[in-house]
């Protein structure tokens, strides 16, 4: 049991670094985002975000990393906001329910009705969110 332990650590040593797959006696630095290759520092094409092995990989990372981004950022508005466009007419209405039924309020009872108006402003606010996350979304796509 020990000496088997024992015995490891040199084999692991070779095994753990990859070699590059075009150069077989040196180390690889990377791994090509595209087609999962071992590649060296001489090989290794830097794209700013992972690394490539050849120009035609590069062009692939550079796609992935695009739709990569897209994604997450499609990701992100789907987890704050689920609403579809049809939710954007619906705090739209809100809003000018309530906005109108704040100024009805205020005039009256002859004195501003702050709760109503500010949930007008609230739905309001949340209608432009809606709106610009929406628009956003339309134009990556
Ligand atoms: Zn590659
Ligand atoms: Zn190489």
């Amino acid at each position: 049991m020990l000496r088997s332990y024992l015995a490891r650590p040199t084999k692991a040593k070779g095994k753990n670094k990859m070699k590059c797959y075009i150069h077989q006696e040196i180390d690889s630095v990377g791994i090509c985002k595209s087609c999962q290759k071992a590649v060296c520092i001489s090989c290794a094409i830097d794209t700013g975000k992972g690394i490539a092995c050849s120009k035609e990989c590069e062009n692939d990372v550079y796609d992935l990393n695009a739709i990569i981004d897209k994604s997450k950022r499609i990701y992100s508005i789907g987890t704050s906001s689920k609403l579809p466009p049809t939710g954007i007419i619906m705090y739209f209405i809100f809003t000018l329910l309530f906005i109108s039924w704040g100024i009805y309020n205020s005039m009256n009872r002859e004195r501003i009705d702050y709760f109503t108006l500010l949930m007008g402003a609230g739905f309001l606010v949340i209608t432009i969110m809606a709106y610009v996350r929406n628009k956003k979304l339309n134009l990556n796509c």
